[in-house]
């Protein structure tokens, strides 16, 4: 028999609202201890840094809306509270989802062109937007910490910083770092490649040999880690340019595949493919700016 088309509506209806909810059903977030009172925090999207201490909680990147009650749920768990400070290390959206839940009750701090790329979204939801911004860098005088917050320019985007936890020795690379994956690098958000392996070397040049690293995706990792992940980066860049500069097009050069044993590398949410594709682009975008 025929249902009622308004019944039909009412079993469709619960379908269509809860589905973004259901990306998120399973995620849980955890907490890992990294060096003193400064914790990561996985879900899904970027990873957090918490620090937490007498001056209160202290966050960097927050994530997804539909997570930030859960996000909140295990800061205290491991003995914070609502952040009083939240950083985000760049714009974008598995890194800021979060932004006007905390954005009510704590301050958010970002590079400028942060406040003006979630502006330009779709107008921008006021709690959700720092509102203390800077040009290069500023310090956050912090739970008996000194954390620099230091601009990298034109890498991952054009608005991303790195939060060095002077005292505790952990650094939070935002984007920047894809521990043991491909990067994806945002050229329409004003990324580059030169720039993002350039920016890598800065923080390789800057921070102590025995630095704890938390990257914006994957597990946390050490100053290793991340001259690996350099070195892969310039190399298949390299190789990338090579084929270009030679005439072949970048179909071909997907069909051929990376040198090396890179399996592992495009397994995450970008594949070697895209990988490749990232690359041609930047090279096509740095070749018209030569030209
Ligand atoms: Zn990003």
């Amino acid at each position: 028999m025929l249902k009622p088309i308004a019944t039909v509506i009412t079993l469709l209806l619960p379908a269509f609202t809860h589905s973004a909810e259901d990306r998120f059903a399973g995620i849980e977030v955890q907490a890992q201890r990294v060096s003193g009172s400064v914790y990561m925090l996985t879900g899904a999207g970027g990873n957090i840094g918490v620090s937490i201490g007498d001056d209160g909680t202290l966050i960097i990147d927050d994530q997804y809306a539909p997570l930030a009650e859960r996000i909140l749920s295990t800061i205290v768990e491991i003995g914070g509270a609502r952040p009083k400070i939240v950083l985000n290390t760049h714009y974008h959206g598995d890194h800021t989802g979060s932004n006007a839940f905390f954005g009510t009750a704590g301050t958010i701090i970002a590079h400028d062109n942060v406040r003006t790329r979630l502006l330009g979204g779709d107008g921008g939801d006021r709690a959700a937007l720092p509102v203390v911004t800077y040009h290069d860098r500023v310090r956050v005088h912090y739970n008996d910490d000194e954390i620099d917050v230091i601009h990298l320019p034109h890498g991952h985007t054009d608005g991303d910083s790195v939060a060095w936890f002077r005292n505790a020795n952990v650094i939070h690379l935002g984007d920047h770092f894809f521990n043991g994956r491909f990067p994806y690098i945002d050229l329409q958000g004003g990324g580059s490649v030169t720039g993002f392996t350039a920016n890598l070397q800065t923080v390789l040049d800057m921070v102590p040999a025995d630095v704890k690293i938390i990257p914006g995706h994957g597990p946390l990792a050490d100053a290793e880690d991340l001259r690996e992940n350099l070195g892969v980066i310039k190399a298949t860049a390299a190789q990338v340019t090579r084929a270009l500069d030679a005439g072949q097009n970048v179909d071909d050069i997907v069909a051929q595949g990376l040198a090396g044993d890179l399996e592992d590398w495009g397994s995450g949410f970008i594949n070697e493919e895209r990988w490749i594709r990232i690359l041609h682009a930047d090279h096509t975008a740095a070749s018209s700016v030569r030209n």
